[in-house]
């Protein structure tokens, strides 16, 4: 049983008024947070030409605080004038942009002084016309209708959803789950609605605990596992790019928009547009399903899972190979095994970005100084395996873990004596030495898991 924060995202499928209402209210946290961000940016400019007249620190403009608490002290002040318009969406549209808004002013002050990982963050933008439409709701009435198919949400009301929302709404009748918030966005043409629910799990544990299984991704084959087990890569991208050439093709003959002359696309063109992104959507939903089946059944069935630490976003800076990996997904294979992994007890060890997986021998060890890519089929030149390319790293991977657990025997995974005499029997009693994890060993493997993340 674990507690954990999960997202339910459903279709929805409004009426045409409450597709109005939809868009208002997004449209209005976009407004509020280009308020707040004009209201910020006027302020530091004033406080920047004051500095440059040789001002004193504590007689400039005083700065105005950002944090969401006080904009919205700010906004609910001032929007009488700024928005006459306000009551017409629910509150919660203006602090969602502005909650919006103090997170992304926080990202880049986090950024600009070197305490957030990942790529520099800029100061935030205006949104467009064109953003994505999205709106939060955290307080008020919003959650599930009791006839399962409807959600209810603040001043739009009860919307129907395309699909049924039993499975959250067991949880919710069960007590074991809790709505905390709700964000309704608009992508690919059709309205969604997630719920952020805290949720205690009870997943099932995986039917061979003392299994490890190593994964090889790539893309010839989606993954190799260790098993032998080959899991090809469906290539929906590929299918479907015949499609999406003629969908181009077809809107390049059509009046598409020009910045420059200011002219406005025609509605042919915007229907070949919108089947575009209804193909990329279809695509991108395709892939998610298989994703989750094979990162669901890997939790499930095997006790330890072996993956390598990919540069996924190194990868994809290749031309020739960027668009087969991002067609495959593995960094998001890697996020869905990590977080369902935490669900079931499942240990999770991600191999060194520099272990040589594909080149080492998964017999002798022995490493080989180049092996090229095209290379399907791996050879050793010391004690003359000949194996698959991708199985042979697979073994490899599930090998590092097999050395850790049993280490006085490192290398002799195949045919190994069930206990090892040399082990005293304090080790043995650990379960280390036979095999079979003891009820004490599973703490120290998600310990393990702790430090090795
Ligand atoms: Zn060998």
């Amino acid at each position: 049983m674990v507690t954990v924060i999960q997202a339910y995202r459903f279709a929805l499928d409004p009426t045409a008024g409450q597709h109005s209402a939809l868009r208002s209210h997004c449209g209005a946290q976009r407004y509020a947070f280009n308020w707040g961000l004009a209201r910020i940016r006027v302020n530091l400019d004033q406080r920047a030409a004051e500095k440059t007249y040789d001002i004193p620190e504590d007689q400039l403009t005083p700065p105005v605080s950002w944090s969401a608490y006080s904009l919205r002290k700010g906004w609910n002040q001032g929007k009488d004038e700024v928005a006459p318009w306000w009551a017409e969406n629910s509150k919660e549209a203006y602090s969602s942009g502005l909650a919006n808004l103090a997170a992304a002013l926080g990202n880049w002050v986090g950024s600009t002084r070197g305490k957030r990982r990942g790529q520099g963050v800029r100061f935030p933008r205006f949104k467009g016309r064109r953003s994505g439409l999205s709106c939060r709701f955290t307080t008020g009435a919003f959650g599930l209708a009791d006839d399962r198919r409807h959600v209810k949400l603040p001043r739009i009301g009860v919307v129907r959803t395309h699909e049924s929302t039993r499975k959250l709404a067991r949880h919710v009748e069960r007590g074991t789950a809790r709505i905390r918030s709700a964000t309704v966005s608009f992508r690919a043409g059709r309205w969604f609605v997630a719920f952020s629910v805290e949720i205690t799990r009870a997943d099932p544990v995986p039917t061979r605990p003392e299994s490890v299984v190593g994964v090889d991704l790539g893309v010839k084959s989606l993954a190799v596992l260790s098993t032998g087990e080959i899991i090809p890569n469906p290539r929906h991208l590929e299918t479907a790019q015949r499609e999406l050439r003629r969908l181009q093709r077809q809107a390049a003959r059509r009046t598409g928009p020009d910045r420059r002359t200011r002219r406005e696309p025609s509605a042919r063109w915007r229907k070949t547009q919108a089947r575009i992104t209804r193909l990329h959507a279809a695509i991108t939903n395709v892939r998610s399903d298989g994703l989750h089946t094979l990162s669901t059944r890997l939790v499930r069935t095997h006790g330890t899972v072996v993956i390598e630490d990919l540069n996924v976003a190194g990868m994809t800076r290749n031309r020739r190979l960027a668009r087969h990996i991002a067609g495959v997904g593995m960094a998001e294979l890697r996020r869905q095994i990590e977080y369902k992994a935490t669900w079931a007890g499942v240990h999770v060890h991600v191999a060194d970005r520099w272990y040589p997986s594909s080149k080492t021998c998964s017999a002798c060890g022995t490493v080989k100084a180049k092996l090229r890519l095209g290379e399907r089929v791996y050879r050793c030149d010391a004690c003359g395996l000949v194996l698959d390319r991708d199985l042979n790293a697979a073994c490899n991977l599930a090998a590092l873990v097999r050395c850790e657990m049993s280490s006085p025997s490192c290398g002799a995974t195949v045919n190994e004596p069930a206990g090892n005499l040399r082990k005293t029997r304090a080790a043995r009693a650990t379960g280390t030495a036979t095999g079979r994890p003891a009820q004490t060993s599973t703490g120290q493997r998600r310990r393990r898991k702790a430090t090795a993340v």
